[in-house]
């Protein structure tokens, strides 16, 4: 007898919070709209939602939090 239905290795990803690679518990596969797969999980650490991309192309890990350079806007001169 088997406790889990299928054979679901566990896929890991990188956890933003803990800044470590975890296996992503409670996996779900999600189909994107552009046909892509993906696994939406937790991290089993801290709860932190986490998404891997099961495409077909191998995409680098983008950072999760890019450097938005937010130009001081300067106020406009109403005349
Ligand atoms: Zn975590």
């Amino acid at each position: 007898m088997k406790p889990r239905s299928g054979k679901f290795s566990m896929p890991e990803g990188y956890c933003v919070k803990c800044k470590a690679k975890k296996e992503i518990v409670d996996g779900v596969e999600e189909t994107m709209k552009n046909g892509r797969k993906a696994i939406k999980g937790k991290c089993p650490t801290c709860g932190t939602v986490m998404f891997k991309i099961l495409g077909g192309k191998a995409t680098p890990p983008a950072p999760a939090s890019a450097a938005a350079a937010s130009a001081p806007g300067k106020p406009p001169a109403t005349k």
